[in-house]
C-alpha cells in the first residue's frame, strides 16, 4: 500500500522563530523516520524554507515544499519565484493550483498546467490542488468540474511523469475560516471520481479542508483518500503529531 501523506501549507503564517520551533519540534519528536507507512511533508512560507531545511537536514523523512512556483526557470517575474530557485532552497515539493491563488491571484487552469510541468521538469513533486465552490456544489457539479480542473492541468503528461503528482481535493466550501468540515458522505463521490481517472496512476490522492483531531480518522477511512493536505489544525506541532498518531 502507499504511504499515507499527511502534511500541512502554513499559508503566509509564521515569523521565523515560529517556524524553528515548529520544525525542531517535529524532528525532536520523529527522530530520523517517518512513522511506518506515513509520508508527511510540510510547506512554510517562501522566507522560511532555507531555514526549515536546515533544520530537518538534507535526509529527513520529511518532504519540504514551496506553496508556489512560476513556470519559466528565471526572467523578469517581479515578485515570483521560480521551480530551479525553490529546489536550490531545499524544496522538493511545489503546491499548485490552491484555491486562494486561483482566486485572488488569477492561476487559471493554464497556469497550473504549465507550473506542473515546470515542477516535473526538475525533478520535484507537484501538489496538485483542485475543489469546487458552494455553488458548483449546490447545482451537483462538483466531480464534473474537479475532473475538469486536474484534467486541464495534467494535460500531456506521460505515464511516468502522473505517477509523480499529488492531487489534493480541497473543496472551496470545506477549507479555511469560512468553510464548514465536509461529510465522510459528501466525500465519497468525489473521490470515486478522482480514483476512476487518476487511482492508481498518481501517487496520492488527498484530501484537505477543516481537517481537524476529531474527524481525521473518519477522513482517512473514505475509500481511495492517501492522505490529508492540512490547514490550521496542523499549525500547532502537538496537533499536527497527533495528526501523525491518527493516520
Ligand atoms: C487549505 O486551505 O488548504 C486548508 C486545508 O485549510 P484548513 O485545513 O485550515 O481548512
Amino acid at each position: 500500500m502507499t504511504d499515507l501523506w499527511i502534511g500541512t501549507s502554513w499559508k503566509m503564517n509564521k515569523t521565523l522563530d515560529e517556524a524553528r520551533a515548529w520544525t525542531t519540534g517535529l524532528v525532536d519528536a520523529l527522530g530520523d523516520s517517518a512513522p511506518a507507512g506515513i509520508q508527511p511533508f510540510v510547506i512554510p512560507s517562501f522566507t522560511a524554507t532555507t531555514t526549515v531545511r536546515a533544520l530537518l537536514g538534507q535526509d529527513s523523512p520529511v518532504l519540504l515544499g514551496v506553496q508556489n512556483a512560476h513556470w519559466e526557470d528565471a526572467g523578469a517575474w517581479t515578485g515570483e519565484v521560480s521551480v530551479p530557485q525553490a529546489k536550490d532552497a531545499g524544496a522538493q515539493l511545489v503546491e499548485i493550483g490552491h484555491s486562494e491563488r486561483r482566486e485572488h491571484f488569477g492561476e487559471t487552469v493554464e497556469t497550473t498546467r504549465l507550473k506542473v510541468a515546470a515542477a516535473l521538469r526538475h525533478g520535484l513533486t507537484p501538489l496538485l490542488c483542485i475543489g469546487e465552490d458552494a455553488q458548483v456544489k449546490a447545482e451537483g457539479g462538483s466531480s464534473a468540474f474537479i475532473l475538469e480542473q486536474a484534467a486541464g492541468a495534467l494535460d500531456g503528461l506521460d505515464a511516468a511523469e502522473l505517477s509523480r503528482v499529488v492531487i489534493a481535493y480541497e473543496p472551496i466550501w470545506a477549507i479555511g475560516e469560512k468553510g464548514r468540515p465536509a461529510t465522510v458522505e459528501e466525500l465519497r463521490e468525489p473521490f470515486a471520481a478522482l480514483a476512476e481517472a487518476y487511482g492508481d496512476r498518481v501517487a496520492g490522492l488527498l484530501y484537505g479542508g477543516s481537517v481537524n483531531l476529531d474527524n481525521a480518522a473518519d477522513l482517512l477511512g473514505i475509500e481511495h483518500v492517501t492522505g490529508l493536505f492540512v490547514g490550521r489544525t496542523a499549525w500547532k506541532l502537538e496537533d499536527y503529531l497527533e495528526l501523525l498518531r491518527i493516520a
